[in-house]
């Protein structure tokens, strides 16, 4: 089974359809989403339909969907994330309210190697960024791979016995190819679609393969000019059109 993962998308609908353009070809036979379907883009009904229509094998809730949602009151989030989750709500027909209000939290299984989370294994809202939050994050998995995002950062941890690795980080994780090895264990972030903050603005994601035991990462190009100018349209705050650009 090959499957495309994809999180962060933010409503930005030309990330997602350049992502899709782009690793289409390449070929997967199901979708993984990892949350935050939606806020700071200007697209969350477009989003959300190419979502529901891509019809995802498994797809879990983000912290931006449950207060788009209505289920959290987002007192968690700063001026700029609050104004946008706000109008967001405002945005989404009730249909697609009503999908995100149901979408299930994570950690979810998806097969015998693989589970998805937004946040962590542990806690959906948790943020991994370095090795000493990824042990912890270990210590919660109970897959060989687990696949988070919520850091907008692309990401890869190796666990094997006594060891601790970091296989990609920042400025390395396009194209790059992990081998999974019997024994270790792995903690991956595909990076964001929609708002990459790793300082590389082109949208991120990535397929993996579960028979052959590899995940590749990619990232692709995309119109953001075109984001930007929706999300100016749209009255948004200008900061998150001005962060794409720079992918931060
Ligand atoms: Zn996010």
């Amino acid at each position: 089974m090959r499957y495309l993962i994809i999180s962060d998308i933010h409503a930005n609908l030309e990330a997602l359809d350049a992502v899709l353009a782009a690793l289409t070809p390449l070929g997967y036979d199901e979708v993984l989403v990892l949350g935050d379907l939606v806020g700071y883009g200007a697209d969350p009904n477009g989003v959300v339909d190419r979502v529901r229509a891509l019809n995802p094998f498994r797809i879990i809730r983000g912290n931006h969907d449950k207060v788009a949602a209505g289920l959290e009151d987002g007192e968690s989030f700063n001026t700029v994330a609050r104004s946008a989750v706000q109008w967001t709500h405002d945005t989404l027909t009730a249909e697609n309210r009503d999908y995100l209000v149901n979408l299930p939290p994570g950690p979810i299984v998806v097969d015998e190697r693989i589970e998805i989370c937004h946040g962590s294994p542990f806690d959906e809202d948790a943020y991994v960024f370095d090795e000493l939050d990824s042990l912890r994050a270990f210590e919660s998995s109970t897959r060989q791979l687990c696949l988070f995002g919520h850091t907008h950062v692309a990401v890869a941890f190796r666990r094997s016995e006594d060891r601790l690795d970091l296989l990609a980080g920042p400025g390395d994780t396009h194209e790059v190819k992990i081998v999974l090895e019997p024994g270790a264990m792995y903690l991956i972030n595909a990076g964001s679609v929609g708002q990459p903050r790793d300082g590389d603005p082109r949208a991120a994601a990535a397929i993996v393969d579960a028979a052959a035991g590899h995940i590749e990462l990619f990232r692709v190009i995309y119109p953001v000019e075109e984001a930007q100018r929706k999300i100016r349209a749209a009255g948004l705050p200008e900061v998150l059109a001005k962060r794409l650009a720079v992918g931060r």
